[in-house]
């Protein structure tokens, strides 16, 4: 396999290896798409320059410099750090229609995206912290 084939390989693990080596909040957003309550997770406040990574995989997400203060009570960012490392999906689930977002890599939940974030991109990714690692720069 040529490094970039590697690179491109998705994650993929049984449900038994997610819940072995995922904490319970951590298995329920990203595995089965829960939502942390608002105002309760790590990283709502945090303003520390990094990176946030995947919680399941550790693909880069989203930079500290695309985070902003939304008062949504979750983290929330204006743009991914690499487009095609989220993948989003219509969501119609608790008679809304949402665009969820997805690690493109393990395929798990991270949150959603609405279009009344701050410019240049004018979107909001409300993300759960469960679904995040921040690296520290
Ligand atoms: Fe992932």
């Amino acid at each position: 396999m040529s490094d970039r084939a590697a690179k491109m390989r998705k994650t993929e693990k049984s449900d038994a290896e997610w819940r072995n080596e995922l904490t319970p909040m951590q298995y329920a957003v990203l595995r089965e798409k829960a939502t942390e309550r608002p105002f309760s997770g790590e990283y709502e406040f945090t303003t520390t320059p990094g990176t946030y990574v995947c919680a399941g995989c550790g693909q880069p997400l989203f930079a500290s410099e695309a985070k902003f203060d939304s008062g949504c009570g979750w983290p929330s960012f204006t743009q991914p750090v690499v487009d095609d490392h989220v993948a989003e999906e219509t969501d119609t689930s608790h008679g809304m229609t949402r665009t969820e977002v997805l690690c493109s890599s393990c395929s798990g939940h991270l949150g959603h995206v609405f279009p009344d974030g701050p410019g240049p991109t004018g979107l909001r990714y409300c993300i759960n912290s469960a679904a995040l690692k921040l690296l520290p720069k």
